[in-house]
C-alpha cells in the first residue's frame, strides 16, 4: 500500500445506462470551432481546405453529472453554455485511420463545456491558453454514457433550452470534422485511452446564464440533460 499524507483524489466517472459497473474517466478532450455557424458567431469562420482541428482540454476533475447544481464561477460576468454530443473512448487507440475509427469507440454521451465567454476571449485574443475561460471547476457537464461500440453517429438534432427557451439547435450532420475524422487527427497526437471523452464541439447559438437558470438539451438518439445554475460559490 502507498501511504500519501492526504487522501487522493478519487477517480472521476460516469454512469453507463444498463450496467451497475461505472466507466471511469481518464482525460477529456474538446474539439473547437467545429460548426460552421458557431465559427461564424465567434468571428473565426474555417476553412477545412486548409485547416485541421483544434483541442483543448479540462481536467478530469471538473466532471459534473448532468441534472446536477453547478455554483455560478468566480471571475466571470459572461458565463456560457455550449451544448456538444460526446464520444466515449472505449479502446487504446493510436494513429487510427479514418475506417479503422468505430473500433475504439464505447459509447456517446450528451455534454456541456460551459465556458467563461470573457476571459476566454481575452485570452484568445492576447494569444494566451485557453484555461481560466474552459477548465472551470464543475465545468464539463456529461450525462450518463450510452453504449454504442463501434457505432459512428453521423447525424441527429442536438438542441439546447434555457428556462425552456430554445436558444442551440442544429445537427450533428453538421460537425466540420466528423466523429471519424476527429479520432483519426487526435490519435496522431495522443495515444487515446479507454476512458477518454471527447466533446465534439457546439453548434451556434452560445450564450450566456445566470444563477438561476435551468439548462436542458439533448443528443437525439443519446440522451437529456439538465443543469441549474446556482448562486455564486
Ligand atoms: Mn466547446
Amino acid at each position: 500500500m502507498t501511504a500519501y499524507v492526504f487522501n487522493p483524489p478519487a477517480v472521476q466517472s460516469l454512469a453507463i445506462r444498463g450496467h451497475a459497473e461505472r466507466f471511469p474517466i481518464n482525460r477529456l478532450f474538446f474539439v473547437g470551432r467545429n460548426y460552421h455557424a458557431h465559427a461564424v458567431e465567434m468571428g473565426k469562420p474555417v476553412d477545412k481546405a486548409v485547416e485541421r482541428p483544434f483541442y483543448f482540454t479540462k481536467a478530469p476533475q471538473t466532471l459534473l453529472d448532468s441534472g446536477a447544481t453547478m455554483p455560478y464561477p468566480p471571475e466571470t460576468n459572461n458565463f456560457h453554455y455550449e451544448m456538444e454530443m460526446v464520444v466515449a473512448i472505449g479502446k487504446a487507440g493510436f494513429r487510427v485511420s479514418h475506417d479503422q475509427a468505430h473500433d475504439v469507440i464505447y459509447g456517446y454521451a450528451a455534454g456541456l463545456d460551459m465556458t467563461r465567454r470573457d476571459l476566454q476571449l481575452v485570452a484568445r485574443d492576447k494569444g494566451r491558453p485557453w484555461d481560466l475561460g474552459k477548465d472551470i471547476e464543475h465545468g464539463s457537464v456529461c450525462t450518463e454514457i450510452v453504449p454504442m461500440p463501434g457505432h459512428i453517429i453521423d447525424s441527429g438534432a442536438i438542441a439546447l433550452e434555457v428556462n425552456g427557451q430554445t436558444k442551440q439547435s442544429s445537427n450533428v450532420d453538421k460537425l466540420i470534422w466528423n466523429v471519424r475524422e476527429i479520432i483519426a487527427d487526435l490519435s496522431l497526437f495522443y495515444h487515446l485511452q479507454p476512458g477518454d471523452l471527447i466533446y465534439t464541439g457546439t453548434p451556434e447559438g452560445v450564450g450566456a446564464v445566470v444563477s438561476g437558470d435551468k439548462i436542458t438539451g439533448r443528443v437525439a438518439g443519446v440522451a437529456e440533460l439538465s443543469l441549474h445554475i446556482g448562486p455564486a460559490a
